[in-house]
C-alpha cells in the first residue's frame, strides 16, 4: 500500500490511513507500507536547499528532502501502534533500498526482502517504508529517486516481496480518460494496460510517476490505484493497471493527455545533407537535452531545409543557446522559438488494430481552425503540437470524438 502527501498531511489523516491499512490486515495479508512526504514538505525542503546555494551538492539536497519520509514513515508507525497493530518504520538504507549515484533521480538497483519478511513471520509487523529514498551504497549516501518517486519506491517494494498487488492511495479515485478539471465528463477507467498506462504518464497525466509504469510492466506488479479519501470501511472503486490479457474490452482511444511542458524551435534553411540532423542532435544530446518531436521538410532544389523539433519547457533556453553557439557548424539561416505551446496526445492500445485513428483526428481540429504545428505517431498514440490557447478546445474535441464522453 502506498499513500501519497495528501493522504497523510496531517495526524488525523494518518489515523485514517491507519483504518485502510487495518482493514487490509484484517483480509489477512501482510503488509509493507511506502509512504510519501506530507504534502507540500518536499517543495519546502528543496526550496530552502536552493535558498541555501543556487547549485548545490546534490547529495546533500538529498539528505535534506530524503527527510520528509523519515517524518511520515514514523508517525504512520506510531499511529498503527497505538491503534494495537504492530508495526515499524523503516528508511531506505535500513532496508536496505540500494540505488544508483545519480543523486536527485537515482535508480533502484536492488531491495533486500529478507528483514520485511521476517517482520511479517515472526512478529507479524507492517513495514512502513520511506518512499522516494534509498542507499548509494559504494558512498555510503543517501539518494532520492527523483519528483514524484514514492509511486516508484512502493512498485519496486512489491517486486521485491512478490506481493499480490501494490495499492497506490491518492487523492483521486483513479485514472481518468483525461485531465477532468479540463474535461468535466472525463471518467474513471476501471482498467487500463500497463503501456497505455505508460504512455499517459510520460505525455502529461500525472497520477503516477513514469518510472513506477515502467517497474509494474517490467515486473507484471498488478498496481490499483485508488483513492484514501473513500470510506475505509466501504466499497472501493478505483482502476487497476494490468495486462492487455487481462482486459476485455477496450476501446480504441483509452485515453487523452496534454503537457504543457513544451517548447518548439524551428531552425530555417538547414542544408539538406548526410550529417546535418547528427550536428543539430548531438550537442542536445550530449547536454543532456531530450528532443521530443521532430519535423524535417523535403527540400526542393534549393538544397535547403527547415528542421522543427520540440524540448521540455525546462531546457528550451539551454537548447537555445547550444545551437547559436553551433550555428557555423550547422550552417542554419535564423532560429526560431516558441513556448506557447502544447503537446496533446492519444492513447489506445486498440490504435494496434484500427486504421485511420489519427487521420479523424485532423480532421476534427482542422474543423475547429486549430493549426497543426508537429505530429508525431507510435503502435498506440499519436501526439500534436499546437497552440497552447486552443489545448482546452483541442482535449475536448478529442474527448468527444473518441466517444469518451459516454461511459
Ligand atoms: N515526496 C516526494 C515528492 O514530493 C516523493 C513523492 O511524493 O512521491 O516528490
Ligand atoms: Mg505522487
Amino acid at each position: 500500500m502506498k499513500f501519497g502527501g495528501t493522504s497523510i498531511a496531517s495526524i488525523e489523516r494518518i489515523r485514517n490511513v491507519a483504518r485502510h491499512i487495518a482493514r487490509e490486515r484484517q483480509l489477512g495479508h501482510d503488509i509493507a507500507v511506502v509512504v510519501s512526504a506530507m504534502a507540500g514538505k518536499t517543495n519546502e525542503l528543496a526550496g530552502w536547499c536552493e535558498e541555501a546555494a543556487k547549485l548545490c551538492d546534490r547529495r546533500e539536497y538529498d539528505a535534506v528532502v530524503a527527510s520528509g519520509e523519515q517524518v511520515t514513515a514514523g508517525l504512520l508507525a506510531i499511529v498503527l501502534q497505538e491503534q494495537g497493530i504492530a508495526a515499524r518504520s523503516w528508511q531506505g538504507w535500513q532496508i536496505p533500498i540500494l540505488t544508483s549515484n545519480e543523486h536527485g533521480s537515482a535508480r533502484i538497483k536492488h531491495i533486500g526482502a529478507a528483514a520485511i519478511l521476517d517482520g511479517f513471520a515472526a512478529r507479524g509487523e507492517v513495514a512502513v517504508i520511506a518512499g522516494f529514498q534509498g542507499l548509494h551504497k559504494e558512498s555510503g549516501r543517501i539518494a532520492t529517486l527523483g519528483r514524484g518517486g514514492s509511486d516508484t519506491s512502493a512498485v519496486a517494494v512489491a517486486a521485491a516481496l512478490g506481493a499480490v498487488r501494490c495499492d497506490i492511495y491518492t487523492d483521486v479515485d483513479g485514472v481518468y480518460t483525461t485531465d477532468p478539471q479540463i474535461v468535466p465528463k472525463a471518467k474513471r477507467l476501471d482498467r487500463v494496460a500497463f503501456e497505455e498506462m505508460l504512455e499517459m504518464a510520460s505525455l502529461g497525466a500525472k497520477v503516477l510517476q513514469v518510472r513506477s509504469v515502467e517497474l509494474a510492466m517490467v515486473h507484471k506488479v498488478k498496481t490499483f490505484v485508488r483513492s484514501s479519501f473513500d470510506d475505509p470501511g466501504g466499497f472501493k472503486q478505483g482502476t487497476l493497471i494490468c495486462g492487455e490479457e487481462d482486459i476485455v474490452e477496450s476501446q480504441v482511444v483509452t485515453g487523452i493527455a496534454f503537457s504543457r511542458d513544451e517548447a518548439q524551435i524551428t531552425l530555417r534553411r538547414v542544408a539538406d545533407r548526410p550529417g546535418i540532423a547528427a550536428a543539430i542532435f548531438m550537442p542536445l544530446a550530449e547536454a543532456n537535452i531530450n528532443v521530443d518531436m521532430i519535423v524535417q521538410v523535403a527540400s526542393e532544389d534549393s538544397g535547403v531545409t527547415d528542421i522543427t523539433f520540440t524540448v521540455s519547457a525546462a531546457d528550451f533556453a539551454r537548447a537555445q543557446t547550444i545551437l547559436f553557439k553551433a550555428q557555423p557548424e550547422i550552417g542554419f539561416s535564423s532560429q526560431h522559438g516558441a513556448s506557447d505551446v502544447v503537446k496533446i496526445s492519444a492513447i489506445g492500445v486498440g490504435m494496434r488494430s484500427h486504421a485511420g485513428v489519427a487521420a479523424l483526428a485532423f480532421k476534427a481540429l482542422a474543423e475547429k481552425g486549430i493549426n497543426i504545428r508537429a505530429i508525431t505517431t507510435s503502435e498506440i498514440k499519436f501526439s500534436v503540437l499546437i497552440e497552447a490557447a486552443y489545448t482546452e478546445l483541442a482535449v475536448r474535441t478529442l474527448h468527444t470524438l473518441y466517444g469518451l464522453d459516454k461511459a
